[in-house]
């Protein structure tokens, strides 16, 4: 087996083997970009180690080879005494994970080999700075040392010299430092920091591996759905140093501005720095502009970078990159992170410069950061006073309470309470604290700070770098240097803006985001002057419509979110749920209908409910005039609309106790709810099953459709209404509920002497409908599949209790990476899905074929549904323009 990959063996389609950073690192040294010489270890190697907790036997040699050939192009030895070549020992997933697993630099300094290092006078001090710098990572990431026990040294010497930064200490200052962190190790460990370059490089390798299952990597996979047996690459690699003195450097750049797209020189430089002070947001950086002027040579050959990387990946990339002396080395690159909005407007760029294709346009966008794009944001018309200005890091609108640390932010957001996560700046410890917070706002670093890249990962909002801010998080309050607002405490409330970089105190107003805006001024074409915004996504939105296979329809029970869903692009209705009409002022009706003695009473119910439901869906068939509306028969179990048996047992019994005459009504009511009590509802009385034992009730529901039909059609419109049967188990029952249908379909055509041809299907809903669907099929003219009860049923887990009870559970133990009521389990639900369309469609060929359960309008889902054949998904309202979307990518 081969574990070890030099960066000339390497391209960047190996990210599943090299990870992302050593793939894109062959592929840059592939097509001749600066890059020190180094290898990659493979995931491979990883998860061996992890399955079996140790190292493949090879990899010691391989390694050792491939260390050998790189000693000899460099004509110089690791931990070589006189001078030493040194390396950097990087992790590097398929996925990027920034700053959630280890990372090891300068491995081959050693008591000796830092002299060779600092032979000269100018590089004395930068030597024992390296040194210390080793010690310190190795101690705690792979011997595992307390990280606070070097900061707590470090912060010691710095007091006694008064300074405040570490670039202010001496050599012999760092020579003790150094001292002091190897007692440190032997006194926490009980082992010496290892002087063998050969065993630190080996120990950095398994430390870099085993970080793959830290903590916080494993809460970063969990949110954002990467599977847990991926294993992390480790790259090995040359180091080169921009900490050598004014002419050199560290930064970090983007090809476009990440935040909105825009074309330009984005990125942060700090120079006679490391990368990691950079990212680490420590020491404040300028603008990547300003290399421009302190190093025009290695700016301009930047640049060169820059733009073949861009052409080459035709995407916008981020890059990492070190100036030794004048001389500018690529450390990493990838394709970038970015905002919704950059995203929307790089693709939208990138195909007018015939970079790319329109589809290939649309392939770069998705729902996920179309619904970002969707929120409100604060209105900023009035005179609002500005707490703080910092860096417009993430954007988007959030308001919540101040909290200083991750273990509060936590607290509070557990029992209920938005909160922004205030701090100098975020490590990936505060990661747990970033997850729960509505923003972070930082007073340290860049665009390319932790909290910065971080945030925009997960579509939070932040402001990052907001000078004026003093935090500190003993007292738990941060200070301001501008405006009247001194002092702010934890648990006040503030405004984050992440799209303008400023914070307000208090609560600010909210406006409709454009994108919003757009959608429900029905989608048209933007009319200048527009923001830029609406028309990258009006562009793309039309891409999609045109390439889409399936169609989108809403779920909608009320002529309002009909109307809106229509101007969102419905096609149609696909699940109108006829129970919320029987709710609220008609409570009484139903429970009528429910009480009837005899079938005259309970016919006066229904009569009663008729015109009720018959107005209901005349105002959904006008807003949705000439599209198809799915409507359903009724589905819950009766007991839904009637009181609780709890509370009413409690009321009756209290009125006895209280010695008055017993209460008629409640009486009859309290022994109807003891009658009609079941231990478990969902598979109980509910669905089709409702229609079959509750005389009159279809009756009274299709006549009302057939007469608002009737209605509308009198009135001029196109009414197409269709009538859908839940929770059917056997072709039996459909046979039976179909044939009322027709005869009260018959009724009110005969009577109105107006045609009626409304489709009857069913929802597939229940494992044996899907199991036997080639029957069903036989008397259903649709199906519509209900996701939601088919996962409860598929996989045994009640819908309404699975969240609370165990899922967390699950999530953490890696069953699953996402809930299957949030995402279709393609394995199993899926399977259901596929065997009823097969078979449905063998029985009826052309057999029209949606979904209606939350699935339709989740953008993984969808892509699955477009590849089982449905013909649409129906979603929310909202959600239409996101399914819209996802269809037409899942066609590219
Ligand atoms: C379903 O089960 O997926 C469905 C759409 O029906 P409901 O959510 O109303 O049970
Ligand atoms: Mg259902």
């Amino acid at each position: 087996f081969k574990y070890v990959y030099d960066f000339a063996e390497g391209d960047r389609h190996m990210a599943d083997l090299l990870g992302g950073k050593g793939a894109n690192l062959a592929e840059m040294a592939r097509i001749n970009l600066p890059v020190p010489p180094g290898f990659t270890i493979t995931t491979e190697a990883c998860r061996v180690f992890l399955a079996t907790g140790e190292p493949p036997p090879e990899l010691g040699r391989q390694v050792g080879e491939h260390l050998a050939a790189l000693e000899r192009a460099a004509g110089r030895r690791l931990g070589q005494v006189d001078d030493p070549l040194l390396l950097s020992v990087r992790s590097g997933a398929r996925f990027s994970m920034p700053g959630m697993m280890d990372t090891i630099l300068d491995i081959g300094l050693n008591d000796l080999s830092v002299l060779g290092l600092g032979k000269t006078p100018e590089r004395e001090r930068f030597a024992w700075d390296s040194y210390r710098r080793l010690v310190q990572m190795f101690g705690s990431t792979v011997m595992g040392v307390d990280s606070a026990r070097f900061e707590k040294a470090l912060a010691g010497i710095k007091k006694q010299h008064h300074v405040a930064d570490d670039t202010r200490l001496d050599t012999s200052d760092l020579i003790r430092l150094v001292e002091t962190y190897q007692d440190v190790i032997l006194d926490d460990t009980g082992e010496e920091f290892p002087q063998d370059p050969a065993e630190q490089l080996r120990r950095a390798v398994l430390a870099v591996f085993t970080s793959w299952n830290g903590e916080r990597a494993r809460i970063y996979r969990r949110r954002e759905h990467i599977p847990d047996d991926l294993g992390t690459a480790v790259t090995v690699q040359t180091m080169v140093f921009g900490n050598l003195g004014p002419d050199s450097g560290s930064g970090v750049a983007f090809t476009r501005d990440p935040a909105t797209g825009r074309p330009g020189v984005y990125g942060d430089y700090l120079r006679n720095a490391q990368g990691e002070d950079v990212v680490a947001g420590i020491r404040n950086t300028v603008p990547l502009q300003r290399l421009e002027s302190l190093d025009p040579a290695s700016f301009a050959r930047l640049r060169d970078c820059m733009r073949r990387l861009e052409e080459h990946y035709s995407d916008l990339c981020d890059i990492e990159f070190t100036i030794e002396r004048g001389t500018l080395w690529m450390l990493q690159t990838r394709v970038g992170k970015r905002t919704s909005q950059a995203a929307f407007a790089i693709a939208g760029q990138l195909a007018d410069e015939g970079l790319i294709s329109e589809k290939e346009a649309l392939a770069r966008v998705d729902g996920p950061g179309l619904a970002r794009l969707m929120f409100p944001r604060f209105d900023t018309s009035g005179t609002r006073e500005v707490l703080a200005r910092g860096i417009p890091a993430s954007p988007g609108a959030a308001v919540g309470a101040v909290v200083f640390d991750s273990a509060e932010a936590v607290r509070r957001s557990d029992g209920g309470e938005k909160v922004v996560l205030v701090r100098q700046e975020t490590t990936p410890d505060d990661l747990p604290g970033m997850i729960a917070a509505e923003a972070v706002l930082t007073s340290r670093g860049g665009k390319t700070s932790h909290a910065a890249v971080v945030a925009r990962g997960m579509g939070k909002v932040c402001v990052c770098g907001a000078e004026d801010l003093t935090v500190d998080p003993d007292g738990r309050l941060f200070s301001t240097s501008s405006g009247s607002s001194g002092t702010v405490r934890e648990g006040t409330v503030i405004s984050v803006d992440g799209s303008e970089g400023l914070v307000f105190l208090g609560a600010a107003p909210l406006v409709d985001s454009p994108v919003m805006r757009y959608f429900e001024d029905g989608g048209q074409p933007p009319r200048e002057p527009a923001t830029q915004v609406v028309r990258d996504v009006h562009r793309l939105m039309g891409q999609a419509d045109e390439v889409r296979r399936l169609e989108v329809r809403a779920n909608a029970d009320t002529p309002e979110d009909a109307a809106r869903a229509r101007r969102f692009g419905a096609q149609g209705i696909g699940l109108c749920r006829t129970e919320h009409m029987f709710l609220g002022d008609r409570r009484p009706l139903v429970e009528a209908m429910i009480l009837a003695h005899d079938d005259a009473g309970r016919e006066a119910a229904l009569n009663a409910l008729l015109p009720l439901q018959r107005e209901d869906f005349i105002g959904i068939l006008e807003a949705m005039d000439g599209l198809p509306v799915t409507i359903r028969l009724l589905d819950p179990p009766l007991h839904e609309f009637l009181p609780d048996l709890t509370e009413l047992s409690v009321r009756v019994a209290r009125h006895d106790a209280q010695g008055r005459p017993p209460d008629a009504h409640e009486t009859e009511l309290l022994a109807a709810v003891t009658r009609m009590h079941e231990t478990n509802p969902t598979l109980g009385l509910r669905g089709v099953r409702l229609g079959l034992v509750v005389p009159g009730l279809v009756a009274m529901q299709v006549r009302a459709v057939a007469e608002a039909v009737v209605a509308r059609k009198r009135a001029g419109g196109d009414p197409r209404a269709e009538i859908m049967v839940p929770l059917v188990d056997a072709v039996e029952e459909l046979r039976l509920v179909r044939a009322e249908v027709a005869r009260v379909l018959e009724r009110v055509s005969g009577g109105s002497g107006i045609p009626l041809d409304c489709p009857v299907g069913t929802m597939i809903e229940l494992p044996r409908a899907a199991l036997t669907a080639g029957r069903i099929a036989e008397d259903a003219e649709f199906f519509s599949f209900g996701t939601n009860d088919l996962t409860q049923t598929t996989w045994g887990f009640s819908r309404d209790d699975v969240e609370a009870a165990f899922f967390s559970a699950y999530l953490d133990q890696g069953i699953f990476q996402t809930s299957p009521f949030e995402t279709i389990d393609r394995e199993g639900v899926g399977r259901l899905v596929e065997i009823a369309v097969a078979e449905g469609r063998a029985t009826r060929p052309g057999l029209k074929i949606g979904v209606c359960g939350e699935h339709g309008g989740d953008p993984d889902s969808v892509h699955f549904f477009h590849e089982a054949g449905l013909d649409y998904v129906s979603c929310s309202p909202f959600r239409v323009p996101i399914a819209r979307l996802e269809a037409g990518r899942a066609a590219l």
